[in-house]
């Protein structure tokens, strides 16, 4: 270290020059108006292609879309989907068995996107919880409920982030 910059670093140690800075950055914060948002009473948007609790979808006639092609399964990176399947006696193939482990899942979205008929998705619902490790393991009955429920959504997100696919 030269002696000028050893004599900086006197002065600045010395003056409190740091210090000062800090409170300067405080002052200034302390007058701007506040950005804190109050959850769970306000609420920050959400982008169409959030990701949150999975859902299976139906089409308009309560079909479900799903056709077990398994594809969301052979790309889960946290092999958190099961998937068993059977062909029904009007010839179609469909799931017996549609569960997805959420205490494994990382929210990455890939199940979505492999999706050839936009049945798995994931929805703006964040606010869930497990008491314990079971109740986040959603099996199909429970994703057709939450697709049930959010349909509405689920189809706006879709329709609103169509453009940019
Ligand atoms: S979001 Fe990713 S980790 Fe979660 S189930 Fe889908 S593919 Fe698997
Ligand atoms: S949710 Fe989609 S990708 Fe997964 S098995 Fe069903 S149709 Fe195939």
């Amino acid at each position: 270290m030269s002696a000028v910059s050893a004599v900086k670093d006197f002065f600045k140690t010395f003056l409190l020059l740091e210090l000062v800075k800090g409170l300067a950055l405080t002052g200034r914060h302390f007058l701007s108006p506040t950005i804190t948002v109050q959850f769970p009473e306000e609420k920050t948007p959400l982008s169409p292609r959030f990701r949150g609790l999975h859902a299976l979808r139906r089409y308009e006639n309560g079909e479900e879309r799903c056709i077990a092609c398994k594809l969301c399964e052979a790309v889960c990176p946290a092999m958190a989907i099961t998937i068993e399947s059977d062909v029904r006696e009007d010839g179609s193939r469909r799931t017996t068995r549609y569960d997805i482990d959420l205490t494994k899942c990382i929210f990455c979205g890939f199940c979505e996107e492999s999706c050839p008929v936009d049945s798995i998705v994931e929805t703006p619902l964040f606010e869930y919880h497990g008491e314990k490790r079971g109740d986040l393991y959603y099996t199909k009955e429970m994703l057709l409920a939450v697709g049930d429920r959010f349909e509405p959504q689920i189809a706006a997100a879709k329709a609103a982030d169509a453009k940019y696919r």
